[in-house]
């Protein structure tokens, strides 16, 4: 599930990476990328990709089907490595979006704050702190946070919560 990570990996990948990619094949798309690495894993037998548009579905269709003979080269394996090498930088908060750690008993939207956070510092992007406003209730922003510490067993990714909170919150202000 989740192959483009909601559409990450191909609208919310950082200028640099976009770059990367672009310079180590030009004209190969970013769910090219995306969809090649997966099927190139011995694990996988089933990929779930969200589709909106029929476009897209044609897309997937058509690199699905030339997935077994499509080359996967040590070039390739080292391109997605420097690709994650700049996520990895520029990336605040390693969250996944999992919601594990939700219901926060105080109402605050962990990952919700969090994607917004990544936005500003990966992206650049000016319309984070608007959405922060926009998009979250005041008892759901990082400001909200209490530092009960109750979300923190939850997390797989063993993100330090309520410091990371208050990051979001001195970003975005309260
Ligand atoms: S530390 Fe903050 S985010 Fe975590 S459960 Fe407590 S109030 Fe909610
Ligand atoms: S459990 Fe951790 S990784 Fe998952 S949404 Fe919460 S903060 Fe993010």
């Amino acid at each position: 599930m989740e192959p483009l990570r909601g559409g990450t990996l191909v609208n919310g990948l950082p200028e640099e990476a976009g770059r990367i990619l672009e310079q180590a094949v030009p004209g190969r798309s970013k769910v090219d990328w995306a969809l090649r690495w997966l099927w190139k894993q011995p694990e996988v037998a089933v990929v779930l990709s969200g589709m909106s548009h029929m476009d897209q579905l044609g897309e997937n269709l058509e690199l699905t089907e030339r997935a077994a003979s499509a080359s996967w080269t040590s070039h390739d394996a080292e391109t997605l490595r420097q690709v994650r090498q700049v996520i990895l930088k520029l990336q605040k908060v390693n969250c996944t979006a999992c919601g594990y750690c939700l219901p926060c008993p105080h109402g605050v939207n962990i990952p919700r704050n969090f994607s917004l956070c990544n936005d500003h510092h990966m992206l650049n992007d000016p319309a984070a702190r608007a959405r922060y406003y926009s998009l979250l209730g005041e008892k759901e922003r990082a400001s909200a946070c209490i530092a009960c510490g109750e979300c923190l067993e939850k997390c797989p990714q063993q993100i330090a919560i309520p410091d990371e909170l208050q990051h979001v919150a001195d970003l975005f202000g309260t």
